[in-house]
Order: C-alpha cells, then sequence, then structure tokens
C-alpha cells in the first residue's frame, strides 16, 4: 500500500493545456523509437513527459540524445528518474529552440507531439531542414494523413505540398485512443519523415509558399481565380489555371511558381 501510494505521487498529473496524453503501451513506444533509423547523429526528443519513450534511447546513444520538455512537473520527474541525462535534459519550449546548439547535422526529431501544436513542430522542423534529416512523430492520425497525402486526393493540402517538398512522408501505424492517459478524442498515426534529395526547389521558394497557401485557401475555385492577384494579362488564359490545387503535385506547384515569376518579371521590365 505504501508503496503505491509513493509511485502514484511520483506521477505527473497531466495537463490538457499542455497537450499531456502519456502513453501506456510499453509494446508501441518501443516500435515507434525503432523508427529511428541507424544513420541519425543526433535525436532530440519533443515533450518527454514521464519518459515513456525516453527509456528506450537514454542507454544508447546519450551523447547525442537531448530531450526538450516545456512542463516543469515533468522535467522534475524526468531529472529523478533519467539522472544520466543531465544537462541533455532540457526545460524549454521547442518552437523556440534554436536546434543548432545540438548538433550540425543528420539530427532526427522524435516524440509523441501535443497534438496542439503538432503543425507549429512540423514548420519548426522545416525551418531547420538543412539539420533534420529524420522527425518520427506521434501525430494526429488526420494530421498524418494530410501530410501524406497525394494530389488528387481529398486530405492534400498546404501542409503536404510544403513538407513533401523536402520531406518523403511514410505513415507508419494507427494507434487507438485507448493506449493512452487520458485517451484523447481521436486516433493518432505514427509519422516517419526523411529528408529528401532536394536542396533547392528551382524557384523562388517564398513565392512558391504564397502561392501554395493562396490556392489551397480558396480549395475549390479554380487556379485563376484564386491566384488571380499574382497573374498578369499574359499568363492568366494558360489552361493550367483552369485546375484546381488538389490537381497539382509539388513539381506542378514548382513549376507555376516559375512561370508566375518569370511573367512577373517580364512585365516589370
Ligand atoms: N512522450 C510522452 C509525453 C507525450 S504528451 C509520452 O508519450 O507519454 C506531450 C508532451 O509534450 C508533454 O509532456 C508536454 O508537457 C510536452 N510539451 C508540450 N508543449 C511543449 C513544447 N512547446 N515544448 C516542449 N515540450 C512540450
Amino acid at each position: 500500500m505504501k508503496s503505491e501510494d509513493s509511485r502514484q505521487k511520483s506521477e505527473v498529473r497531466p495537463k490538457k493545456a499542455l497537450g499531456q496524453h502519456f502513453l501506456i503501451d510499453q509494446n508501441i513506444a518501443r516500435k515507434i523509437v525503432e523508427q529511428l533509423s541507424p544513420d541519425v547523429e543526433t535525436v532530440v526528443e519533443v515533450g518527454a513527459g514521464m519518459g515513456v519513450l525516453t527509456q528506450y534511447m537514454v542507454q544508447d546513444i546519450l551523447d547525442k540524445f537531448y530531450v526538450i520538455e516545456i512542463d516543469h512537473e515533468s522535467v522534475d520527474y524526468l531529472k529523478v528518474h533519467y539522472p544520466t541525462l543531465g544537462d541533455h535534459l532540457i526545460e524549454g519550449d521547442f518552437l523556440k529552440a534554436d536546434l543548432n546548439q545540438y548538433g550540425q547535422k543528420n539530427m532526427a526529431i522524435i516524440g509523441n507531439f501535443p497534438y496542439n501544436i503538432s503543425s507549429q513542430i512540423i514548420f519548426q522542423v522545416l525551418k531547420h531542414k538543412d539539420l533534420v534529416v529524420e522527425v518520427v512523430g506521434m501525430v494526429q492520425k488526420e494530421m498524418a494523413e494530410r501530410m501524406a497525402a497525394k494530389e488528387g486526393s481529398k486530405t492534400y493540402g498546404i501542409l503536404s505540398v510544403l513538407m513533401q517538398a523536402w520531406y518523403d512522408i511514410d505513415y507508419r501505424f494507427t494507434v487507438n485512443e485507448n493506449v493512452f492517459n487520458p485517451p484523447p478524442k481521436v486516433k493518432s498515426a505514427v509519422i516517419k519523415m526523411r529528408r529528401n534529395a532536394v536542396t533547392d526547389l528551382g524557384c523562388d521558394e517564398k513565392l512558391f509558399v504564397t502561392i501554395v497557401k493562396q490556392a489551397f485557401n480558396q480549395r475549390r475555385k479554380t487556379l485563376r481565380n484564386s491566384l488571380r492577384s499574382l497573374l498578369s494579362p499574359e499568363i492568366i488564359e494558360n489552361e493550367v489555371f483552369n485546375k484546381r490545387p488538389e490537381q497539382l503535385s509539388v513539381k506542378e506547384f514548382i513549376d507555376l511558381t516559375n512561370l508566375i515569376s518569370s511573367a512577373a518579371s517580364r512585365g516589370e521590365q
């Protein structure tokens, strides 16, 4: 009885605002960690909570393993249970972290991500795309599907195009609600992202992002209508603008960006 009491005391009470849904299934935890590729040089875990994933990484790869956790109570728990982490356990906000201080190349990001900030985590990765070769992450199932979606699919959108421009996205497996405490309202999925070979999109990358966002923000409209503000009279009748954004592959969005920017620069001359 006494030992049970002290065990309960040493557990972290889940906080909703921090997206805390602790994984309680050891097999799934192990399976997530097993997705990491052998060639990664540094691993950064986002939000370790009570360390269910941490426990499988902490021994093997300590010298190149870091944990960033925002919750003070979780950090205290991790300090007690994984003392060897030492200064590799960082109390802080992953979204504000400068990842370059943890490694120079071939970094992997892993975590059972807080779902309220999953897309921000993914965009933080994109910001460090020259450093981060791999992401192994648990996200909402619906978000995993959006990330992995190909053109022609209903779930294909901004996230799919912007991520697939730089990463190959692989939907690994679905995870049910009941393996979390507390159970989330939605199903989850583990994705693995691997950096592709692209170092340069071959177009104005800022304009590419603008075009993708503007087109999908009015996804039912033809590109002629949604992108009208960017189109010069010279190209507006081009057939590609009869299409809708979900019909365009990443490569076609790049071509479209070049078509629009070359017409715009001719217009300026
Ligand atoms: N990995 C643990 C916990 C997952 S819950 C498990 O699988 O059980 C998500 C974790 O992310 C929580 O511990 C939460 O405190 C942490 N977290 C939330 N926002 C964060 C942020 N901005 N930066 C770092 N960690 C964050």
